[in-house]
């Protein structure tokens, strides 16, 4: 590769491809996402979708498959053994005592509803989604995250 080849990535090019690293550690392979919160091009926590510390994993133990009705009837099923990445993410700050406020969370899908009102709750400002599907595709009822600001940010 000669230097005209190569191009220097963009911060959100930059940290989706951590993203991506991040979620190779998923314990879940009903869909391997990662997560990466950022604030100030600087990293402040990470998560992976997987069991809470010293539950078993769908790895080894298989996944624990549920039915999830939606509000509008529609039902799928949901693997219920696993924390989403979104909200690993979020644990981990808590754990350590990080603030999220005003900061900008990467992830592999548009965060579900329960990530979403999460992410809102602590004060994440911006969601960027490296692929614009819904965490669940089959689930029409999703908040619309890709490349957009939530709140006032
Ligand atoms: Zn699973
Ligand atoms: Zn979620």
């Amino acid at each position: 590769m000669g230097e005209d080849t190569f191009r220097r990535p963009s911060w959100d090019e930059y940290f989706l491809g951590l993203m991506d690293e991040v979620g190779k550690r998923a314990t879940c392979d009903r869909g391997r996402s990662g997560c990466i919160v950022v604030r100030d091009k600087q990293i402040v926590c990470t998560g992976y979708v997987g069991s809470p510390p010293g539950f078993p994993h769908c790895d080894e133990e298989g996944h624990l498959m549920k039915e999830v009705v939606d509000e509008d009837g529609t039902s799928r099923m949901h693997c219920m053994r696993t924390i989403h990445a979104e909200q690993n993410a979020i644990c981990q700050a808590a754990k350590h005592g990080i603030p999220l406020k005003g900061s900008t969370l990467y992830c592999k899908m548009e965060p579900c509803r329960v990530c979403a009102m999460l992410i809102i709750s602590v004060g994440i400002t911006k969601v960027i989604a490296k692929k614009k599907i819904p965490c669940s595709s089959r689930n029409p009822r999703h908040v619309p995250a890709g490349r957009r600001r939530i709140g006032r940010g």
